[in-house]
Formats: structure tokens, sequence, C-alpha cells
């Protein structure tokens, strides 16, 4: 029921800078994790090695007991939300949202349900059809998360989704992904430099220090939802 493992990972870059250094942490099925550190402190690396962007230098990760590449080559399990959301300008809300689905292949009809049962729970039931330049940022955001939810990924990766976005419309997002989550009930590892999004978001916050790369400690938050 490990969903996610880093066992004793190094990650030096070629020019020297040492991002991660004996970063150790296990993630359960069904956790939602925050990565929470100063910028520079190795979080976006951490995380972009789950995704099987970037091999470890020294250690493994391991992500539902295969390596990333391995997760990312044979399964559809890992899905990723970046700060920007990436949409192409010339598709449509709807079209977006499919493309992922589209290039895997598999029924049509049921793609398209998924699709719009996805875009329905962000709120975006009325948008199917308008355009990227049409939408506010933080309604290109639920776009983004709606792409990353049609393909039902036993593992959401989120870096910064929200950094961008107005304090209003970020703690909307912030509210909606917490009854996501209990909702779809994936694991869901989430990168932020913000105190407050990581305390009220995860289950568990990774506090990563500046020195980079080191894992400083462990924070249980337990709130319990009604
Ligand atoms: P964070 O996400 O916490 O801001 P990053 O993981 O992006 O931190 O970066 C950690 C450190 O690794 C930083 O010092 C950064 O400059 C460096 N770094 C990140 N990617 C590369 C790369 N491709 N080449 C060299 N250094 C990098
Ligand atoms: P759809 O399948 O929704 O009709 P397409 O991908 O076929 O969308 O492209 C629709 C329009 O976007 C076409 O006019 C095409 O030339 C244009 N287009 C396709 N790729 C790009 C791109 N990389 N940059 C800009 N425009 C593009």
């Amino acid at each position: 029921q490990e969903a996610v493992v880093f066992q004793q990972v190094d990650k030096i870059f070629h020019n020297e800078t040492v991002a991660l250094s004996n970063f150790n942490l296990s993630v359960n099925q069904g956790e939602l994790v925050c990565f929470l550190g100063p910028s520079g402190c190795g979080k976006s690396t951490a995380l972009r090695m789950v995704a099987g962007l970037g091999e470890p230098t020294n250690g493994r990760v391991h992500v539902f007991g295969y390596s990333p590449k391995q997760l990312l080559e044979e399964t559809n399990d890992i899905a990723f939300v970046f700060q920007d959301a990436n949409l192409l300008p010339w598709k449509n809300v709807l079209d977006n949202v499919l493309l992922p689905l589209r290039l895997r292949g598999g029924n049509k009809k049921e793609q398209k349900k998924e699709a719009i049962r996805v875009l329905k729970m962000v709120g975006l039931g009325d948008y199917l059809k308008a355009y990227p330049r049409q939408l506010s940022g933080g309604m290109k955001m639920r776009v983004s998360i709606a792409r990353a939810l049609a393909a039902k990924p036993k593992l959401l990766l989120m870096d910064e989704p929200f950094a961008a976005l107005d304090e209003i419309t970020r703690q909307a997002l912030q509210l909606e992904l917490l009854d996501i989550w209990q909702k779809e009930k994936m694991t869901i590892l989430f990168v932020t430099h913000n105190v407050y999004e990581a305390v009220l978001l995860s289950n568990r916050i990774a506090v990563m220090s500046a020195r980079p790369g080191r894992l400083s400690s462990l924070m249980d938050i337990d709130i319990s939802f009604p």
C-alpha cells in the first residue's frame, strides 16, 4: 500500500548542484502529502523524479512498486499539473481534456462522458465549448486539473498549481482540490512554498530544508473532515 518511496536519494546535476541529498520518504496510497520548503530546496526535482523526468544520481525511487520510467511507459497511473495550465489554445475546453484520452485510444463515447464528468466536477460544465483565451487564470487551472483527472490517475503530481492565482481564486481551488481528493481517493503529491497551503491541504507535510534537498521533518496534520 506504499504509493511512493524515496530511498536514500541523491540528485547532483552536471554543474555539481546538489538538489537532493540522502532524501528518504515513504507515501502511502490515498495520502495527500505536501513538499514544503523555500525556493531551491529540491521540491520540483523530487516531484519530477516521481514522474520519470530525471533519474536519481544515487538511491532509488519506487512508485507502486515500479520504477518511475516503467510506470510512465507501461501505465496511465500518473498525471502532472504544473503552475502553468499548458492548454492548447486552438482547442476548446472539452477537446483539451479529451486530448490525453484520445491519444490513448478506447471508446470515444465513454471518454467524452468522463471528460464532461470531470469538467462538471471542477465547475466548468457550462464552458465545454469555450476556448482557453476566453477563460480566467483560475478557470484555466480548473481545465488543467480536469485534464489530469480524466485519465483516472492513481497518483496526481502537482507543482505549485495555484501559485499564479489571486488569493480568492486560490482558496476556492484549494477547497475544490480537497473535495476531489476525497471523492476520487487518489494519492497526491503537492509542491508548495506556502505554509498555509500545506497545512490546509495535506494530511502530511514533508518539510524540506534550505540546505538543498534534505528532509528536515515530517509533520502529521490531523484534520478530520465531516
Ligand atoms: P524547488 O522546486 O524547491 O524550488 P528545484 O528542485 O527546482 O527546487 O531545484 C533544486 C536545486 O537544483 C536548485 O539549486 C536549482 O537551481 C537546481 N536545479 C534544478 N534543475 C536543475 C538543472 N536541470 N540543472 C542544474 N541545476 C538544477
Ligand atoms: P481540432 O482537432 O480540434 O480541429 P487541430 O489540432 O486539428 O484541432 O487544429 C486546429 C487548428 O489549429 C488548425 O487550423 C491547425 O492548423 C492549428 N494548429 C495545429 N497545431 C498548431 C500549433 N502547434 N500551433 C498553432 N496552431 C496549430
